[in-house]
């Protein structure tokens, strides 16, 4: 047991904070420090509030390069590459082109798969009354197809996934349009995953940021760590601009921007930015019953608390900017009026755009667990496109890792120096 031992977590977005949580029920003293003023816009607030067992598979796969060279000249495209010139950025897209292979992708199912599990049992156990206010629901996903290429693509995905124990059904034309029998979809026919399920992560966030402040952390906003003190293999403390925090142990849950702050720890666990946009249409013309996703504009539909939720887009870099790409947005507004007819004519504009930085990681798996350069640091960070699906579980296992306790899941494949 932790013995009122006090860990500092860098991050306060889903992963940091379900870690809190967690080091709070092992009796761990915690304090978050996060950069934001005022949270409440960054990735985890904003996101498609999907939990996706369905996505077993990790970005890195064959066929992904190819697919972003076809959309790379496309500026209205779902995907864009950017610092191409950088040395971070090569060195990424070369480890990236070196795990997308079928190996790799056997190798990492079944641990995404029973991350993507427990993380859904940890939302309706320990935060049930969270996901109660937050409009969650686990009644499954569609993936839609508009072509008939697709849906045979996702008809192999559904076999692979049935392998490992998903339940998956395949839908017609006809048969999508009497599990949707109250909004219109232009489609060939879709591919049904049960085990997901979708909240709105923004109230998802702000409920469980008051519940880590009233068991006892300490969360201070407007803290950026800049630096870090090490002796040899410990790490002391963290320096933000007019303060100095020392703790017995530290937990890296940074985001897009925890490469960065690894390299100044002499530590490379390479992340790239993966830009995506997100708006919320308060009154569609039709709502649909079950969340989805579109599979050839690759965009992700949910309804939510406030409205129904688009989102996508995926722009890789370093995570400087969060200006949104008028032309990108335009092409996901075109998308939903090739799939949803009754948003032909519907003016999308009025709805404000956001924009996310995912943490993605070269091989599409996250970083959890301890580096073995220094005692008392543990990375919880590279959750790409699954951080909301993923958060509870990367907590949990924050938490056992520090608590001596054996993991939910083995890490091997999740290490933060397989990079080193
Ligand atoms: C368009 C879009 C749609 C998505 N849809 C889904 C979905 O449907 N399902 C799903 O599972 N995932 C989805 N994701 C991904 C998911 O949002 C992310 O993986 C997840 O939010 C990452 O959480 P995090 O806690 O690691 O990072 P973040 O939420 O980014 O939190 C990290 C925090 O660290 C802080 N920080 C950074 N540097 C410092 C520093 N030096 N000092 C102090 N604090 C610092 C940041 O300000 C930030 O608040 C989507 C993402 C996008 C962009």
């Amino acid at each position: 047991m932790s013995s009122g031992r006090h860990v500092v977590v860098v991050g306060a977005g889903v992963v940091g904070l379900c870690a809190a949580d967690e080091l709070l029920t092992r009796g761990f003293r915690v304090t978050v420090l996060e950069r934001e003023t005022k949270p409440g816009d960054g990735c985890s607030y904003g996101n498609g509030g999907l939990i996706v067992p369905s996505h077993f598979e990790p970005l890195a796969q064959p066929g992904m390069i190819g697919m972003g060279l076809k959309m790379l000249p496309d500026r209205r495209s779902p995907f864009g590459l950017h610092g191409l010139g950088s040395v971070e950025v090569l060195s990424w897209v070369a480890q990236f082109a070196r795990a997308a292979n079928a190996k790799h992708v056997e190798r990492c199912a079944s641990i995404i798969r029973d991350l993507n599990l427990i993380s859904r049992s940890v939302y309706e156990s320990t935060y049930s009354e969270l996901v109660a206010e937050a409009g969650y629901e686990h009644r499954g996903e569609f993936m839609i197809c508009r072509t008939a290429a697709k849906l045979e693509g996702e008809k192999h995905l559904a076999e692979k996934a049935n392998l490992i124990g998903l339940k998956t059904r395949v839908l017609s034309k006809s048969d999508l349009k009497t599990e949707e029998p109250d909004c219109e979809i232009d489609a060939e026919g879709a591919v049904y995953f049960e085990d997901d399920a979708k909240l709105t992560p923004r109230v998802f966030m702000d409920g469980l940021r008051k519940r880590v402040i009233a068991r006892g952390a300490t969360l201070l906003d407007g803290a950026e760590v800049q630096q870090f003190s090490i002796e040899g293999k410990i790490l002391r403390s963290v320096k933000l601009s007019d303060l100095e925090v020392e703790a017995d142990e530290f937990v890296l849950a940074a985001g897009a921007w925890s490469a960065s702050l690894a390299r100044k720890l002499g530590l490379k666990v390479p992340i790239l930015a993966g830009k995506g946009y997100g708006f919320t249409v308060a009154r569609p013309p039709q709502t649909p019953r079950l969340p989805a996703l579109l599979i050839e504009g690759r965009l992700a539909v949910t309804p939510m608390t406030d409205g129904l939720r688009f989102v996508g887009t995926m722009e890789l870099g370093r995570p400087t900017s969060l200006e949104v790409n008028e032309n990108r947005v335009e092409g996901m507004r075109r998308s939903i009026a090739e799939y949803y007819p009754a948003f032909r004519g519907f003016d999308l504009k009025d709805a404000k755009v956001w924009c996310g930085l995912r943490p993605c990681p070269p091989d599409g798996m996250p970083y959890i667990g301890r580096t073995s350069r220094l005692d008392n640091l543990v990375f919880a960070t590279g959750h790409g496109m699954m951080g909301m699906s993923l958060g509870p579980v990367s907590g949990r296992l924050v938490g056992e890792i520090l608590a001596n306790e054996t993991p939910s899941v083995p890490l091997e494949l999740l290490s933060p120096d397989r990079y080193a």
